[in-house]
């Protein structure tokens, strides 16, 4: 674990400047929970021992109250018919994410934009005026460089190498020497 907890904080660190660098387009606050919600959210064994870790150290009062989340989330589940199933993370309580510090590594990334070969990936919360709202072209879902240089920042708006499993790749295990186990949406490691 503590292998992990270093290549943890050394990828928070670099996460850290970069939210810096693309701080003209970034809206994110404490209580601005959009991402938390209707989605998968990947996680790794390892990234899950550590949430729960984390969650241990919450009031029981509030330990409960993820239990509940948990208990719906599994039980929507089997009622779902659909293709892929999206939840609300359990995790979230009053709109904030109560194991923020131990949260998983796709938590980290949200807010900015991925590459993603050709056509880079835009954080889907500038539909709501959120990340990157101020420089997006809405219909082409792309960067608007007209929109960028009416705002007159420095730092252009940015796409990184931010991608789930190449953040959770063989060679960042080999590197930090730690494995990450397998891989799942986060409801499944308490479903299945
Ligand atoms: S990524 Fe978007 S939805 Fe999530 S906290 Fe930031 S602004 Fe809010
Ligand atoms: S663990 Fe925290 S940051 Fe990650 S999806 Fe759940 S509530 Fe959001």
């Amino acid at each position: 674990m503590d292998k992990f907890i270093g290549y943890l904080n050394f990828l928070q660190n670099n996460l850290n400047k970069f939210y810096e660098q693309q701080s003209p387009y970034i809206a994110c606050q404490r209580g601005c929970c959009l991402c938390c919600k209707n989605a998968q959210f990947p996680f790794s064994e390892m990234e899950f021992n550590y949430l729960i870790q984390g969650s241990l150290t919450l009031s029981k009062e509030v330990q409960n109250k993820i239990e509940e989340n948990i208990a719906k989330v599994i039980k929507d589940k089997k009622e779902f018919n659909g293709e892929t199933f999206k939840y609300d993370c359990p995790f979230l309580i009053d709109n904030v994410c109560s194991v923020y510090e131990y949260r998983g590594i796709v938590c980290r990334t949200f807010g900015l934009i991925e590459e993603n070969g050709d056509k880079a990936k835009i954080p889907f919360c500038h539909e709501e005026g959120l990340n990157y709202s101020n420089v997006v072209d809405k219909e082409k879902n792309t960067i608007s460089q007209e929109k960028y240089l009416a705002l007159n920042e420095e730092n252009l708006p940015l796409a990184y190498n931010i991608n789930y499993n190449l953040l959770t790749s063989k060679k960042v295990e080999q590197e930090f020497g730690f494995k990450f186990g397998d891989k799942k949406p986060l409801i499944d490691w308490f479903s299945e």
